[in-house]
């Protein structure tokens, strides 16, 4: 880190902030230039907490060079991480992988046309929400622990292994015994106790990009999961919210080369929740797998029409079958070159 002190700064100052970085076991390092002086810390491993030293007098700035998400880097781990959930491969190199199901589990014999229908059009995981984070309370809030047994019987009976959305801590066993993934969703994505925990159980992790959250926040976030020990996170971006109305978020597909960059973590991209239009999502899936996404995951349901959650951006049996072609074709066409 480099700490920028003020032109007009005095000695006093500059060896308040010098003392300051020497109490947090690390060095400090003045720099005199013509205009001001800046200070180089030395020593930390990792990300400096700069929270004491921001706020002292005659500090203009700090500059870090260490981000705050050390394993999720490159820098740490050259080589990318494969992530395997039950046989099915995410990373570089890698086919792309597609997860599709409903929105919602609704019932025994929806979950189960659902996963007929997706395992039929060539997709390779299931998903479908048990535990449903609303916007509004009156909405279907999921089936809970119930829908978590369709799911799980769905899966197994179309050799597909199945993710699911945790939103409490005391879920996690109940869910990691039933889903082959693990799912932290968009809200939850800066929820650090749930991810803390979520890290501590070593299961796959499906880490959704928070509505809000920067590319930085981001892999903050999957930070806390690896600092736990557990490196099986694929992470998923889903739109931001701006200004836009015309979708439901801004699918931010720049970040896909840029996490490949930045990341040795597999990245892919949901464009149902990005888009909440049915039309926009079999283009952007495309377009997701043009820039390097490592998969997509897609809503589809039976019956749209019916759908008790997100009905406007699933696709039908049919049209999921029409994307897989598609999709197919692209893959065919990119030949697991990288664009
Ligand atoms: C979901 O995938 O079921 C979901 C709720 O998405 P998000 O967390 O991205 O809104
Ligand atoms: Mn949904």
């Amino acid at each position: 880190m480099l700490i920028v002190m003020h032109h007009h700064a005095s000695q006093a100052e500059i060896d308040q902030v010098i003392a300051a970085v020497v109490a947090l076991g690390l060095q400090a390092e003045p720099i005199p230039g013509s205009l001001r002086t800046a200070i180089g810390v030395l020593g930390n491993q990792g990300y400096v907490d700069d929270s004491t030293i921001r706020t002292l007098s005659g500090v203009r700035e700090t500059i870090h060079v260490s981000k705050p998400y050390k394993m999720v880097s490159r820098d740490f781990h050259p080589e990318p991480t494969i992530v395997d959930v039950s046989g099915v491969r995410f990373g570089e190199g890698e086919k792309p992988v597609v997860i599709a199901g409903p929105c919602s589990i609704e019932s025994e014999e929806q979950m189960m046309a659902a996963a007929e229908l997706v395992k039929a059009a060539g997709a390779q995981m299931l998903r479908g929400g048990a535990f449903k984070p609303r916007t509004g309370p009156y909405s279907f809030q999921g089936l809970g622990f119930e829908g978590l047994r369709y799911l799980q019987q769905a899966g197994q009976a179309n050799g597909l292994p199945v993710v699911t959305e945790v939103m409490r801590i005391e879920q996690l066993e109940t869910i990691c015994r039933h889903a082959d993934m693990l799912q932290v969703g968009a809200r939850n994505m800066q929820n650090f106790d749930l991810l803390k925990e979520v890290g501590k159980t070593g299961h796959p992790v499906l880490l959704k990009r928070g509505m809000s959250a920067t590319l930085e926040d981001f892999l903050a976030a999957a930070e806390y999961i690896i600092a736990e020990g557990n490196n099986r996170v694929v992470l998923c971006e889903r739109g931001i919210r701006t200004f836009e109305k015309a979708t439901r978020n801004t699918l931010d597909l720049s970040v896909v080369p840029l996490i490949r960059e930045m990341s040795h973590l597999p990245i892919i991209v949901d464009p149902s929740h990005a888009t909440g239009k049915r039309m926009l999502v079999p283009i952007m899936s495309r377009a997701a797998l043009v820039v390097g996404a490592h998969g997509v995951m897609v809503e589809v349901h039976p019956n749209p029409a019916t759908a008790l959650c997100d009905g406007a951006q699933s696709l039908s049996g049919r049209g999921f079958s029409e994307l897989m072609v598609e999709i197919n074709r692209l893959n065919d066409f990119l030949g697991g070159r990288d664009c």
